[in-house]
């Protein structure tokens, strides 16, 4: 198979119907388009979706998490306890609040916060633990939440990649403490770039609100105050209508990417790939929302680079992304005294994953035609 003979086969592309696409058109022509009537029926349908829990949207992932820690309360001289395998944005959003960021390392089966370690990490400062659900896996939710408990501790779940995830059959977001979701483009519903938040009550959703558009608060035709220090994070309507038509396919989108992620081990199994060393994520049917199907490569067996493995994937028409390089490793975080060896399990993923393509509108046949590229390059590169 040469590369002109079938399509470029990226490693995400979202997935928007045209009913959404008329819905957009409709939204431009209605005459309001930053936020209104179909960010208030967003933040609705999502509410429904976590149970009935108060919902509000917002511009970014990133702009939720910060909101979260302000909405907790945590600011100057705070520890918060984070992962170092996420996207940077978990831990920067800690710096802009002026709390100090803690990590404490992976599991590296799940890829996630070891909780061990999470429990360790707790200092007399610690106000509250942001986990991550990467690829959509998320941490043993009891454990979690009696570590929290128990040490009184506010929790700001980064659900930006497990939107549709479940514990023990319940949605992410249904339960726990305040709980973020992203709907980046690569996310598993989108609305081009946004976010929402999940709050315990009324008076956090208020809150929220405040920070979201500049700490304001309208009264009546005129009146206007302004009591805390909000920022501008708000939804357009335009946004919210993309997300609005998503909600209603996620259930399907996330059985389609199960279904894919299966077909990623099937083909997989008993493989070249398989036998070099390549490290697959940890199977799990149950609770994922299969945000991503990464692998991590055997490099000391390879004689090639990761970005040399990279390469001949795309010579193969094959895209693929690393998710994510051990961020306490960045030169913003070097620079506060994080260095190498200090969290060995994060640093070993980051350097060695590749992300593979994982979407809904791809088929069994193009999973297939991606494990066979695997293989095929540890066959010519293993040593
Ligand atoms: C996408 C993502 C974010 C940030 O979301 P944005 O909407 O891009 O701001 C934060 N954390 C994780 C784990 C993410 O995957």
């Amino acid at each position: 198979m040469t590369q002109s003979s079938v399509p470029f086969l990226p490693f995400v592309r979202p997935d928007i119907d045209e009913e959404t696409i008329r819905g957009v058109a409709d939204v431009l022509r209605s005459g309001w388009i930053t936020t209104g009537p179909q960010n208030q029926a967003f933040e609705a349908a999502l509410s429904e979706f976590c149970g009935g829990r108060p919902v509000r949207a917002f511009n970014s992932g990133t702009a939720t998490l910060e909101i979260g820690l302000r909405i907790a309360g945590v600011g100057p001289g705070d520890e918060v306890i984070t992962t170092p395998a996420s996207w940077v944005a978990t831990a920067n959003v800690i710096l802009e609040t002026g709390a100090t960021p803690v990590f404490a390392d992976i599991d590296p089966q799940t890829r996630n916060i070891d909780l061990d370690l999470l429990e360790k990490a707790i200092t007399p400062r610690t106000k509250a633990l942001i986990p991550v659900y990467l690829a959509g896996l998320p941490v043993d939710m009891d454990r979690l939440y009696a570590i929290a408990r128990e040490h009184k501790l506010r929790v700001i779940e980064d659900a930006a990649q497990a939107l549709g995830s479940t514990w023990k059959g319940e949605r992410i977001g249904k339960l726990g403490d305040i709980v973020s979701f992203s709907f980046h483009a690569n996310k598993n519903l989108t609305s081009i770039e946004g976010g929402a938040l999940v709050l315990n009550n009324e008076e956090e959703a208020v809150l929220a609100q405040k920070y979201r558009l500049q700490g304001v608060t309208r009264t009546g035709f005129d009146g206007m105050d302004c009591d805390v220090l909000g920022g501008k994070y708000n939804l357009t309507d335009v946004a919210a209508r993309v997300g609005l038509g998503q909600l209603p396919h996620l259930e399907r989108f996330n059985a389609q990417r199960k279904k894919l992620a299966r077909a990623y081990f099937a083909g997989f199994a008993g493989g070249v790939a398989e036998k070099l060393g390549v490290g697959l994520p940890l199977a799990d049917f149950e609770n994922s929302n299969w945000h991503m199907f990464q692998i991590t490569l055997p490099l000391e067996r390879l004689s090639i680079d990761r970005a040399g493995f990279m390469g001949a994937l795309k010579e193969r028409g094959i895209g693929s992304g690393v998710h994510y390089p051990a961020l306490h490793l960045f030169s913003l975080y070097r620079a506060r005294g994080f260095k190498e060896g200090m969290f060995p399990h994060a640093e070993r993923f980051g350097a060695t994953t590749v992300t593979l393509p994982l979407f809904t509108q791809m088929n069994e046949g193009d999973v297939a035609r991606v494990c066979r590229a695997v293989n095929e390059l540890c066959e010519q590169y293993g040593r």
